[in-house]
């Protein structure tokens, strides 16, 4: 211990030490001036009592301290704190803090930037998506320029659809969590989204919907009902029609958890840890062909991220992916009324 605050004592970053019942034990001289703690005076005072945030509360409670929480204290008004509980020793804590409000500004900024240029982008491509339209429609137009015309229309679809894409992972972006959010009958929405992929002019043969669980999910009805549906478009995109399509959404002691299966071109294994970033593509051609925007996968990333649950996928090359969502308990919700249901297309 004395080891342990001698070494600790002079860091640039804000340390801490918690004992078992969360009461502060000793700090250093950075976590004294970034916590406003008072040497003598708060010693032994639990931690939970002196920085009350939401965010950080819920951090501590939910026991889950692989990542940081970031709090804005309101002390300070532009001042961010990254906050990470470390244990050690029988019960002990670690708390790091360090102060993040310039990363925060920058990300800001850059998140600023992309919102307003999309923003920005939408009004003229509505005018040119406008006037192609009426262009592609109008007898006196040369037959010859109607080909060109038509891939002009499909070109700023896509331009619309990647600036849709970019508006939303903006607005996912600017808080890090839903807190609450209503329950959410998956039943009801997978079958919205089989009629979806049904509806399409070409499409796998085979959809099914198997619901192994009544639990509902409760998070942001749109967001969750986004990131499905990007997980069953994809589906629906890269499975040529004579495969098949399941979405499985069943519950356990992990929690919730909704799988798209799909027996479509798959994804070589080196580029599965990657799929999630922005504008990353396998094959760019198939993508482009298909009207993807490349942030279809990003955005489920986000959405889930915001419900405290992770993506898992696996893919084989040539036989098929599947995407699962892994959603903790505490997402879940009994209804009244329990049903179970298979629909087979
Ligand atoms: P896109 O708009 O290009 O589909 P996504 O972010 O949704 O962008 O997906 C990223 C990439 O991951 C896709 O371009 C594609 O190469 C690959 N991918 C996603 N889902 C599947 C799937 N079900 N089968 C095969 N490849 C997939």
């Amino acid at each position: 211990m004395r080891q342990l605050q001698r070494s600790t004592a002079a860091l640039p970053n804000g340390v801490v030490i918690l004992n078992a019942q969360r009461e502060i034990v000793w700090f250093n001289r950075m976590a004294a001036q970034l916590l406003e703690l008072r040497s003598t005076a708060d010693l032994g005072l639990r931690i939970d009592n002196l920085l009350r945030e939401p965010e950080f509360l819920r951090y501590l409670t939910r026991q889950d301290y692989s990542n940081p929480v970031v709090i804005r204290p309101t002390m300070g008004e532009d001042t961010y704190l990254s906050l990470q509980v470390v244990p050690y020793g029988e019960g002990q804590l670690l708390l790091l803090v360090s102060d993040v409000s310039r990363q925060m500004r920058l990300e800001a900024v850059r998140r600023d930037f992309v919102a307003n240029a999309s923003h920005e982008l939408r009004s003229p491509l509505t005018v040119i998506s406008g006037y192609l339209e009426t262009l592609g429609q109008d007898p006196a137009v040369d037959p010859d320029l109607l080909g060109p015309i038509a891939e002009m229309r499909r070109q700023a679809e896509r331009m619309t659809g990647i600036i849709r894409d970019l508006i939303e992972l903006s607005r996912l972006e600017e808080t890090d969590e839903v807190v609450g959010g209503a329950p959410i009958d998956v039943a009801a929405l997978l079958s919205l989204l089989r009629k979806d992929v049904l509806a399409r002019p070409v499409h796998p043969h085979e959809v099914r919907v198997r619901v192994e669980s009544a639990a509902q999910l409760i998070g942001d009805e749109s967001e969750i009902h986004s990131a499905f549906s990007n997980l069953v478009d994809n589906a629906a995109k890269y499975t040529p029609p004579e495969g098949s399509i399941e979405m499985r959404w069943w519950t356990d002691q992990g929690g919730g958890h909704l799988a798209v299966t799909d027996t479509g071109f798959g994804i070589p294994a080196e580029h599965i840890p990657r799929l999630t970033e922005r504008f990353y593509r396998v094959d760019a051609g198939r993508s482009r062909a298909t009207g993807g925007s490349g942030l279809g996968l990003a955005i489920v990333k986000h959405v889930l991220q915001r419900h405290g649950a992770r993506l898992e996928v696996q893919s084989t090359l040539g036989e098929g992916s599947s995407f699962i969502c892994h959603f903790p308990p505490e997402r879940l919700a009994q209804p009244v009324a329990a049903g179970l249901s298979t629909e087979t297309a």
